[in-house]
């Protein structure tokens, strides 16, 4: 591992022809957007490029400008010269991806989880960007790779969706610096943004309806948690994806510091999500006991036991820390 600059990467994506875009598991729109971005600025290069994602693309993001070139990796192993992951906090929530690799030169991890251990051969990992799609900006800008409108769509997709469309406090001035370049690059900024966010299918909301008949209140209401059983999710037809960004209603609430989403899973596990609204509550930490990670202000983690156990635990944790703070 080495904390590579930008030079030494855009010298290893020109020096190279074969390359696998990657990133995690349940992926979001910084995941999707940010390797479909690199992958189409590779391409322009001349590079031959897979992008794959355990998941494939996923419905709600196939819009995003060429999105058919991302698929699930294949079954039969491939070599390839470089990996590039992005957004991916540690290794093995590249999920099913890693096992299509059947060889690789050389591993490059780009990403903004403070938690990323740094794997990988060249490391840039800057936990102050609110986006893995804001350093490829940088590193797309700082290195003159191609950059297109439908390239600038993709980042600003990424961006977007991790700002919690430009209002979580780790948007800067540099973020609307960004966004106004990809902007001027030709994206239509009420088109986009109307398909990121006013495009749901009716069952998310079907689903809000069922999280909202679950919510509960802990710690003098400064802790707001909804949850999801299998039973549920199977009932209203859900997709995974469905619930991404369901959490920030019990965020929303005055006086919530603390928000959590539980999710049980068909593996025995149960999927938990945090949200914090003080930075003196870390909510990475919290994870980080149960075996997750993120950032201190959204983190997550997969927590075996039944739906009930698991509230319990986190709900004891949460409160313990949240009692803590004044
Ligand atoms: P979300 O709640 O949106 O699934 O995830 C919020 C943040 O926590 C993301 O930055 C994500 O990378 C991280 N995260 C979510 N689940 C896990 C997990 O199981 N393990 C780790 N290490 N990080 C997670
Ligand atoms: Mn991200």
């Amino acid at each position: 591992m080495s904390a590579a600059k930008f030079e030494q990467i855009g010298q290893a994506l020109r020096a190279h022809q074969t390359f696998a875009v990657l990133s995690h598991v349940r992926p979001d729109g910084d995941a999707l957007g940010s390797q479909l971005a690199l992958g189409l600025s590779l391409r322009q290069l001349g590079k031959d490029v897979r992008i794959w994602n355990e998941e494939g693309m996923l419905e709600k993001y196939r819009f995003l400008p060429n999105a058919d070139l991302l698929t699930k990796p294949p079954t039969e192993p491939q070599d390839v010269d470089v990996v590039v992951a992005l957004d991916t906090a540690i290794q093995n929530r590249l999920g099913t991806t890693v096992a299509s690799i059947k060889s690789a030169k050389l591993w490059i991890n780009i990403d903004h989880h403070p938690s990323n251990p740094g794997y990988g051969d060249l490391v840039y990992i800057n936990p102050n960007a609110p986006a893995t799609g804001e350093i490829l900006f940088e590193l797309i800008k700082d290195q003159k790779l191609p950059i297109d409108r439908a390239i600038a769509e993709n980042l600003f997709v990424a961006i977007s969706t991790d700002t919690g469309s430009f209002q979580y406090p780790n948007t800067t001035a540099r973020t609307f610096e960004i966004a106004a370049e990809l902007v001027r690059a030709g994206i239509d900024v009420g088109r986009v943004s109307q398909l990121i966010y006013e495009n749901y299918p009716r069952r998310r909301v079907e689903l809000l309806r069922d999280l909202l008949g679950t919510m509960r209140f802990d710690a003098n209401d400064r802790i707001a948690s909804f949850k999801l059983s299998l039973a549920s999710a199977k009932k209203l037809g859900v997709l995974p994806e469905d619930n991404e960004g369901l959490i920030d209603h019990l965020r929303a609430i005055r006086g919530v510091i603390v928000a959590i989403f539980f999710e049980e899973l068909s593996d025995g596990k149960v999927r938990v999500s945090m949200r914090s609204k003080s930075k003196k509550v870390n909510v990475c930490a919290i994870c980080e006991k149960f075996g997750g990670g993120g950032h201190v202000l959204a983190a997550g983690a997969r927590v075996r036991g039944t739906l009930e156990e698991v509230e319990k635990k986190i709900l004891e944790e949460a409160c313990d820390v949240v009692g803590r703070t004044s």
